[in-house]
């Protein structure tokens, strides 16, 4: 029989820290806190497997749930030694919703269930704080009509408001008894006129119109939002914690907080959080109001923080992670309300790896799976130009706040989550600016450069949500006076409107007027440490495809270890070191392919040699030590020749021949599939003189940069090969040029040649290409195209279809990012054995684009690939994923196979 509900208390708890994905985080969290003896207030949780089975069963509960939940409050009654309802002694609870996976401010929470006419009298007399009882009672009637009714929040907030002012108060702690239960009745005379029906009194209605509400916020539109934007999927549901009550607003010896055992922003080993005393939790992670910091905390309530700064080692220690912590103090006694892994900055991320692996908290391998892809790239986050700022921004400067996530953006104003959507979509960078934050923003916080609002601390919502994304964020900009109304922000007499150009310093939390210049970051410190790490422990080499010596260049910073995929071709169509002679090398390359005869395409082929050997020259020189792949001629001809009339015409001036000759030779090269017609390798079976063109320049290049003392270990790639006998007669041809130009020149040059495995044909016959072959480069895109018949630049139309988790979810990621290796590696990996069973050292690699893809690297690893090879900005991704792959060996234990050279 399925066990629904798990419960935790008095030192015991059913469940465990590592079984969050039936009890939530948040469950799971309580349970191990439990466990190792920290006080935490006692409860029960219900099963995200409860809440997947409402779901499939049409929102109805499963059978027997009812009875193991009121055997489960009875349980809690006992250990608590009171009773829901009780018209003496009250117990109280929270509904609290928590999935597996975290997912700030987006579900619901139902506090102080139990009240009613009876008890809120009963608590407020044992309390001797009537003004604490009927402000709980209050906040009930509230959370409830809103969550669990659907009651809208403004015409509740308004009631607030005008009580307030009738009293004369602007804080809610200045509320008297008086002011809560009046706004009670009137909460409740409302929740009347609106449901006909009175708010219920027993708590057991209660309890489960709340846990309905904490089931059903799993499905409303903004968690669904989350999900989809932070691609959360697979996970059952959230849970339904039913906590017993602690009050952080019994008075000014109570409070509550949100704490992390680190900086979350800079990744400091520095105790930090925000408290606000006499409230409950909502308010700090609502951010209505701007709480203090927790050294304050240390200061007013120093025996707490003590305690607290105990609490912090245990769990770090325990956990050995940094924890995000929530806490309530109730009449000065401490309570731990939820601990989960914290969410971090990018750059925090990594100096915290480093430095737990330094305190030997983990083992660098740890440390090293501690970072995720997006890390690396979030790291790249921009700042504000300093030679923009060094004039002085002072009087562009239009307030401050906290800053909440780092980094800085540039956007126009806009007010709502909707808005903010809308004019992304028609491509405007925006910043979403709010009063206050509020968990329906999702979709448009997801969409804008930035997030700045008026109130709220570090740990509010938004901030929250935004450093997940590392995204640029400014809290509690207090002196902003936001009119979603009106549309406008003013601050001290100046006013934003709408579409009005802001800029945002994360790092500093500073607003400007107008449209500032960004640029990019130093990396920090830990990012060398770790990256260095990383590349100790990875076997797999990792290269760039970089056709320029600028990219080169790039990519080297990036790490890379030399070329694996030089895309020749790029070099016809653009002159990268001298742009001005692009027309130049456009001219040839189209005077080439309009040749009918060989002498005439040799003629024009010798125009095209001095470029391609300047710019082998140039990447040579750039990757002085490294390999460097250089492929061969690839696309067909077709895409080389203008299309229009026009352009037509201007060519065959140039050419001196008649525009009719030039259009007809265009309608020749037409094919009807062109990815599968005349290219690669076909075309130097075809044009043999391109192929001794481009080798010459390759070659010749080599040499002249040996000359010049530069290490050059030129691998020439020969793409798309069907079979051994076309392969042989390109490596023939190959060798004939080269070998002639080196023996010319008297040099001594050791040069590989190899090929792009890219056809199913080719990978079923690895074998036999092996022989001929020094190399295989897996040419994963082209490859992708053919074992799977999906077109590589169509299928982008309906792929989308194909991993939407609410469509076919045929594939769990697009298989043009994320290799399939289902399919697709099934072919590599029967094409490594083959080859490797022809040729024991066969240098193998991979330069489709999934070389920059973590999970595809770290398959290139386990099926034994030499080398993946990535754009340079994916380079950083590479080399951590390879690195990550081994240190996953590492922990679970196995063994990690031979060592194989990287180059
Ligand atoms: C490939 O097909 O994977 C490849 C790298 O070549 P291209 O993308 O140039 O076709
Ligand atoms: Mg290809």
């Amino acid at each position: 029989m399925n066990k629904w509900v798990y419960f935790f208390g008095a030192g015991k708890a059913e469940g465990a820290g590592e079984m969050k994905d039936i009890l939530g985080g948040k469950g799971a969290g309580l349970a191990e806190m439990t466990r190792i003896g920290l006080p935490v207030p006692a409860g029960f949780t219900i099963t995200t497997e409860a809440c997947h089975y409402y779901y499939e069963h049409g929102n109805q509960y499963p059978p027997g749930l009812a009875k193991e939940v009121a055997a489960h409050v009875a349980r809690l009654e006992r250990v608590v030694g009171k009773k829901l309802g009780d018209a003496k002694d009250p117990l109280l609870v929270s509904v609290r919703s928590g999935a597996a996976r975290s997912m700030p401010g987006m579900m619901e929470t139902i506090l102080n269930l139990g009240l009613n006419a009876q008890s809120v009298e009963a608590l407020a007399r044992n309390t001797k704080n009537e003004r604490f009882a009927y402000d709980a009672y209050r906040r009930l009637v509230q959370m409830y009509s809103t969550v669990v009714i659907g009651l809208p929040k403004e015409q509740l907030e308004e009631k607030l408001r005008s009580m307030k002012q009738r009293f004369g108060v602007k804080g809610d702690t200045e509320v008297p008894a008086s002011g809560w239960k009046e706004l009670v009745g009137e909460y409740k005379a409302y929740f009347k006129e609106k449901t006909g029906k009175e708010f219920p009194e027993d708590p057991e209605e209660q309890l489960w119109g709340a846990i309905g509400a904490v089931f059903g916020s799993w499905g409303a539109e903004k968690s669904v939002t989350y999900r989809r934007v932070e691609k959360i999927t697979g996970l059952l549901g959230t849970a339904a914690n039913v906590v017993q009550m602690v009050f952080g607003n019994t008075g000014e010896n109570s409070g509550t907080g949100v704490c992390f055992t680190r900086d979350p922003s800079s990744g400091e080993r520095t105790f930090y959080g925000d408290f606000l005393i006499n409230a409950q939790g909502e308010d700090v992670v609502a951010g209505i109001r701007t709480p203090m910091h927790l050294q304050e905390m240390a200061k007013r309530m120093p025996k707490l923080y003590a305690q607290l700064e105990r609490v912090r080692k245990i769990l770090e220690d325990h956990y050995r992670d940094m924890q995000d912590m929530e806490f309530t103090v109730e009449d000065g006694k401490l309570y731990m309300l939820q601990t989960r892994g914290g969410k971090r900055t990018p750059a925090a991320t990594f100096r915290m790896a480093v430095d737990m692996a330094k305190e030997k908290l983990i083992s660098k391998e740890e440390a090293v799976l501690r970072i995720k892809p997006e890390d690396i790239e979030r790291l790249f986050y921009p700042v504000i130009d300093p030679q923009a700022a060094a004039g002085g921004l002072g009087r562009r400067q239009l307030a401050s706040g906290i800053n909440a996530v780092p980094g800085a953006a540039v956007g126009r104003v806009v007010f709502t989550a909707h808005e903010a959507e809308d004019w992304a979509k028609r491509g405007e960078k925006v910043i979403l600016v709010r009063r206050e934050t509020s968990p329906e923003d999702v979709g448009g916080m997801a969409v804008a450069q930035g997030i700045l609002t008026a109130t709220g601390g570090k740990t509010s919502h938004a901030a929250v949500v935004a450093r997940g994304w590392g995204k640029c964020c400014i809290v509690g900009a207090e002196k902003l006076q936001v009119d979603s109304d009106a549309k406008t922000i003013s601050v001290d007499g100046r006013v934003v409107k709408e579409g009005d150009w802001i800029t945002l310093d994360g790092s500093e939390g500073l607003v400007y007027q107008g449209e500032l210049p960004l640029v990019m970051p130093q990396l920090p410190p830990a990012y060398e440490t770790l990256m260095g790490w990383a590349d100790e422990l990875r076997r797999l080499g990792v290269r760039t495809n970089a056709d320029t010596p600028h990219d080169a260049r790039k990519a080297r910073e990036m790490g890379a270890e030399g070329i694996g995929l030089c895309r020749t071709e790029h070099m016809f169509f653009k002159d990268f070191e001298q742009p001005e002679k692009s027309v130049d090398r456009q001219l040839a390359i189209q005077e080439m392919i309009l040749a009918d005869n060989r002498e005439t395409r040799v003629r024009a082929l010798d125009k095209l040699l001095p470029f391609q050997r300047r710019d082998f020259s140039g990447i040579f020189k750039a990757m002085d030590g490294c390999p460097v792949t250089i492929r061969l001629i690839d696309p067909p001809l077709h895409e080389f020749v203008p299309h229009d009339r026009a352009k037509q015409e201007e060519l065959a001036k140039r050419l001196g021949v008649s525009p009719e000759t030039v259009a007809h030779r265009v309608e020749q090269l037409k094919e009807a599939n062109p990815m599968l017609g005349h290219r690669g390798c076909r075309l130097s079976i075809t044009y043999p003189e391109i192929l001794e063109m481009q080798v010459r320049a390759i070659i010749e290049a080599a040499i002249e940069c040996q000359k010049q003392g530069i290490k050059v270990f030129p691998e020439i790639m020969h793409p798309l090969t069907l079979d051994k006998k076309e392969l042989r007669i390109l490596e023939q041809a190959t060798r004939r040029v080269a070998d002639e130009v080196i023996g010319k020149a008297g040099a001594k040059l050791h040069y590989l040649v190899g090929t792009m495995i890219e056809l199913p044909r080719a990978a079923l016959l690895a074998d036999q290409i092996a022989e001929v072959a020094e190399f295989f480069s897996f040419g994963t895109n082209d490859l992708t195209q053919t074992v799977m018949g999906l077109s590589r630049d169509d299928a982008g139309r309906f792929l989308p279809d194909y991993v939407d988790e609410k469509k076919a979810a045929v594939f769990p990621a697009d298989p043009f990012q994320s290799l399939d290796q289902a399919g697709v590696g099934l072919l590599i990996q029967w094409a490594i054995e083959h080859g490797r069973a022809t040729r024991p050292k066969l240098k193998i690699g991979i330069c489709g684009e999934h070389g920059g893809d973590a999970e595809s690297v770290k398959f290139c690893h386990k099926v034994g690939m030499n080398y993946v090879s990535a754009s340079p900005y994916r380079v950083p991704i590479s080399r951590l994923a390879a690195a990550q792959a081994v240190a996953q060996e590492k922990l679970d234990g196995r063994k990690t196979g031979k060592k194989r050279g990287k180059k």
